[in-house]
C-alpha cells in the first residue's frame, strides 16, 4: 500500500538502520532465545547504544527528543517478523509513565538508564484474580512511618524476569476501591521476588513472569504520581499502549502475508502452483485488502496521537480491528502452508501462535468492544 506522506526521509533512515539492527543482532540468535525463554540483557544495551530505545525522551535524559509516534510505529513494524523482544513495551508503554508522571528526580535517575537499555522496564497491573477489571486488584500499599509497604502478587508480567524497574499498580485506600497508586519497584528491594518464567503458546523469547511483593518498603522517592490517582494515569496511557499494540498486530499480519506469498508461488499441488488455485488468490486478496484498510486507519490514529487528538475509542477500534485481523490473517496463511504450517520451524507457525495473544493483551477484544460500545450507547 502506498503510505506516501505518512513518513518522511528521517523516518526512513531510522527504519533502515533499525531494520539492519534486527537483521544482524536479533534474527540470527532468535531461535536460541526462544529455546532459552528469554533474551540476553546485552541486546537491550546494544539497542540503547544505537538510539533505538525511548526515542521520544528529551535530550536532557539522553534521548533524541523525537516526540513523534511514527518512530515507535517503525520499531513495532520492523519487529513484526521476529516478534519477541519487548522494545515497544519498554519504550512506548512503560517509560512514558516516567515521562508523564515522574518527578524531575525520578526522570534524572531512571530515564537515562532506560534510554541506554541499562534499566529494563516492566509494568505490573494484572493479578491472578484480576485482569480486565483493573479496579478489582488486591495488591495494596499502606503508608507506614513515611514509607509505603507493598503486599500482593502480579502475573503475566512481560519483561518480568529481566526487568530492573517494575511499575506496580496497588490499592492505596481500603475504603475507596478506585484509589490506586503506581509504585516503582526495583530489583533487589527486600521482599520483591520473581516467580516462574511462564511457558506460553507463543512469544517464547519473551520473559513473562509472576511477581511477588511481601512487605516491600517503598520510599516516597519511588511513588509515581499521585498515589490515589493511578487509575486515571493508567487509563490515559492505555491509549498509547493500544495504538502501539495495533501497530504490532498489523506488523504481525503483514509478516504472515510476506512469508506466505513466496511459499504458495513455489509449492505445487495437482501439477500447478498453490498460488494458481482461485481459493489461494482470493484468500491473499482478502488479506491484502484488510491489511490496506487497517493500515490506513492505524496511520490516521498515529497522526491523531501526534496531534494529541486520539480518543480512547479510536485507539480501542484500532486495537480491536488489527488484533482480530492478525488472528484471521495468520490462520488463513497457515492453512495455505498445509502441514508445513503446523511445524514450529516454519515462521508462519510462530506467527500464528504469537497472534493469539493480540486479542488478549493490552485489553481483550471484548473490553475494546465495551469501550467503543459505551461511547455509542449512553
Ligand atoms: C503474553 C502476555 C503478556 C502480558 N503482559 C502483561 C504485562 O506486561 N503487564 C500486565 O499488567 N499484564 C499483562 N498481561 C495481562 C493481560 O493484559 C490480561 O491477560 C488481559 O487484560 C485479560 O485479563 P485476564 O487474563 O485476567 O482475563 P479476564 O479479565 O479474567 O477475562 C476472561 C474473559 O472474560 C472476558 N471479559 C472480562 N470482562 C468482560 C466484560 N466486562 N465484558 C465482556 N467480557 C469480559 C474477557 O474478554 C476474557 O475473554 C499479559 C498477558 C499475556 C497473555
Amino acid at each position: 500500500m502506498n503510505r506516501r506522506g505518512h513518513f518522511e526521509a528521517e523516518h526512513e533512515m531510522f527504519r533502515n538502520s533499525f531494520r539492519e539492527f534486527v537483521r544482524n543482532e536479533i534474527a540470527p540468535h532468535y531461535e536460541q532465545w526462544e529455546r532459552a525463554g528469554v533474551v540476553p540483557r546485552e541486546i537491550w544495551k546494544t539497542a540503547g547504544s544505537l538510539g533505538f530505545l525511548c526515542t521520544w525522551a528529551d535530550e536532557a535524559y539522553g534521548g533524541a527528543g523525537c516526540r513523534d509516534f511514527r518512530y515507535d510505529q517503525i520499531v513495532a513494524e520492523e519487529m513484526g517478523h521476529t516478534a519477541g523482544v519487548a522494545f515497544g513495551l519498554h519504550s512506548t508503554v512503560v517509560a512514558p509513565y516516567l515521562d508523564r508522571l515522574g518527578t524531575e528526580e525520578q526522570k534524572r535517575r531512571l530515564l537515562p538508564r532506560a534510554v541506554k537499555g541499562e534499566a529494563i522496564l516492566a509494568i505490573a497491573m494484572t493479578e491472578p484474580a484480576a485482569g480486565s477489571d483493573l479496579a478489582g486488584i488486591e495488591t495494596h500499599a499502606e503508608l507506614r512511618g513515611g514509607s509505603w509497604v507493598l503486599n500482593g502478587s502480579k502475573t503475566f508480567v512481560s519483561n518480568g524476569i529481566n526487568a530492573d524497574v517494575v511499575i506496580v499498580a496497588a490499592k492505596t485506600d481500603p475504603i475507596n476501591p478506585r484509589a490506586i497508586g503506581l509504585f516503582l519497584v526495583e530489583s533487589g528491594m527486600p521482599g520483591f521476588d520473581r516467580g516462574r518464567k511462564l511457558e506460553k503458546l507463543g512469544y517464547h523469547a519473551q520473559d513473562t513472569a509472576e511477581l511477588f511483593f511481601r512487605d516491600v518498603a517503598i520510599s516516597c522517592a519511588n511513588v509515581l504520581g499521585d498515589p490515589r490517582r493511578g487509575l486515571e494515569a493508567l487509563k490515559s496511557l492505555l491509549v498509547d499502549e493500544r495504538l502501539i499494540a495495533a501497530c504490532g498486530s498489523l506488523a504481525l499480519a503483514h509478516a504472515a502475508f510476506d512469508v506466505t506469498l513466496p511459499y504458495v508461488t513455489e509449492r505445487k499441488a495437482f501439477g500447478q502452483r498453490v498460488a494458481d488455485f482461485q481459493n489461494t488468490r482470493w484468500k491473499l486478496a482478502e488479506i491484502q485488502t484488510e491489511l490496506d484498510v487497517g493500515q490506513a486507519f492505524v496511520d490516521r490514529c498515529v497522526v491523531d496521537l501526534n496531534a494529541g487528538a486520539l480518543t480512547p475509542e479510536a485507539a480501542a477500534e484500532a486495537k480491536l480491528w488489527t488484533a482480530e485481523l492478525a488472528g484471521r490473517a495468520t490462520d488463513a496463511c497457515l492453512q495455505l502452508f498445509g502441514g508445513y504450517g503446523y511445524m514450529w520451524e516454519y515462521p508462519i507457525a510462530r506467527l500464528y501462535a504469537a497472534a493469539r495473544v493480540h486479542r488478549i493483551w493490552a485489553g481483550t477484544s471484548e473490553i475494546m468492544k465495551e469501550i467503543i460500545g459505551r461511547s455509542l450507547v449512553k
